[in-house]
């Protein structure tokens, strides 16, 4: 790894800026407290970000694969179910439906949006599948309406993943509520991130709620008293009181990932690359991929112009060693997207020259054959 210039665009930042006091104060306040796990705090954020996100009782846990995995549980999902989620995400969200105990089934994306293809889950649908994992990747609300019209056919449940979509909205309606539950990661990277591991459930239905502190808590009801197996997962006081601190900038550091945006949006158009669509107005921008049928050559133009880029991601889930075992079909428009993604830097501390910086390597990045 080379050492970076000062004029090196990082792939991103993690350090606190704007927040960096309110991180402090936070941390401090939580160490003169004495009480580190399962306490105020968590349940101040909790109920602070069902507020932020609209999305009913907020349930804080270790991580967002727990979120999505402890949910699927607490639905009495596992053994013997079929899962349906997208082809093109973290593993993280087909990890969850294994670590349930269910199969992983894979459908393909939509070629514009790149989330979930309605049409091809339906065709998925069969006697076992007992709910659908939709994925608001990048930021960019999936195409809920629809799902929800396949979801309420069958008679299955959503989850939705909102781990990338913190405050985003679909139709105008918050992304999270269309479902009987939401996950959320708090990892640094993340729209809202912790320093360090977090997640939450959000659910408007209470006795899912009631499971769900149960499983998090070593299957614990009351004191000593365990009605179910299950490991710990919780969010912890520091993390809790960081987001607490953060959670009110969160809207504005949204507001300046659309700008950048808006700004790559409005200058690439002559670029030899492809910028998706923006389908809808409530999309956060946790990440901005373009497409390229030249990607090392791309990657190595920026690069060479001191612009980091990463790929989410090089390898769709069910070409996953880890997911051989489900047997998965194939899905040829997420694998073509896959060897094309290469993501921008893109986070609310990227300042306005950097965001020229790389606005001028992606314009001048040698062409390569359409897309
Ligand atoms: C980050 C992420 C997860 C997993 O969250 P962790 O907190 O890292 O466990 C799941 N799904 C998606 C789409 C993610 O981006």
């Amino acid at each position: 790894r080379q050492p970076m210039s000062d004029t090196t665009v990082r792939w991103v930042d993690l350090r606190p800026r704007d927040d960096a006091e309110a991180v402090e104060a936070a941390i401090r306040r939580v160490i003169e407290a004495g009480w580190f796990v399962l306490g105020p705090e968590g349940e101040a954020f909790e109920t602070e970000f069902a507020e932020a996100t609209n999305g009913g009782r907020t349930v804080g846990v270790a991580s967002g694969t727990d979120a999505l995995t402890l949910t699927l549980r607490a639905l009495g999902i596992g053994t013997g179910d079929e899962v349906i989620t997208t082809a093109l995400s973290a593993v993280y969200s087909a990890q969850a439906i294994v670590m349930a105990g269910a199969r992983p089934v894979f459908a393909d994306i939509d070629p514009d949006r790149l989330t979930l293809d309605p049409a091809a889950v339906e065709a998925l649908v069969g006697p076992s599948t007992a709910a659908i994992i939709p994925v608001h990747l990048y930021g960019q609300p999936a195409d809920l309406p629809a799902l929800a019209k396949v979801a309420d056919r069958h008679g299955l449940a959503i989850v939705e993943d909102c781990c990338q979509a913190h405050l985003a909205t679909c139709c105008e309606t918050p992304v999270g509520t269309a479902g009987v539950a939401a996950a959320y990661s708090f990892y640094p990277t993340k729209n809202l991130g912790a320093l360090g591991d977090g997640g939450a459930v959000t659910t408007r239905d209470s006795q899912l709620e009631a499971r769900l502190r149960r499983l998090r808590n070593g299957g614990q009801t009351e004191r000593n008293q365990h009605t179910d197996s299950s490991a710990h997962s919780r969010l912890d006081e520091i993390q809790a009181a960081i987001l607490r601190a953060r959670l009110p900038l969160l809207p504005s550091w949204t507001a300046r990932r659309r700008t950048i945006a808006a700004q790559y949006r409005d200058e690439l158009t002559n670029a030899p690359v492809l910028v998706p669509a923006t389908l809808d107005t409530g999309h956060v921008y946790h990440l901005f991929p373009i497409r390229t049928t030249g990607r090392d050559a791309f990657q190595e133009h920026l690069r060479n112009l001191a612009v980091e880029t990463l790929v989410h991601y090089p390898v769709p889930i069910p070409a996953q060693p880890a997911f051989a075992f489900a047997n998965p079909a194939p899905c040829p428009i997420a694998t073509t997207v896959c060897n094309e993604l290469v993501s921008l830097p893109l986070y609310p501390g990227l300042r306005d020259t950097e965001v020229a910086q790389v606005i001028e390597a992606v314009c001048t990045a040698p062409a390569t054959g359409s897309l």
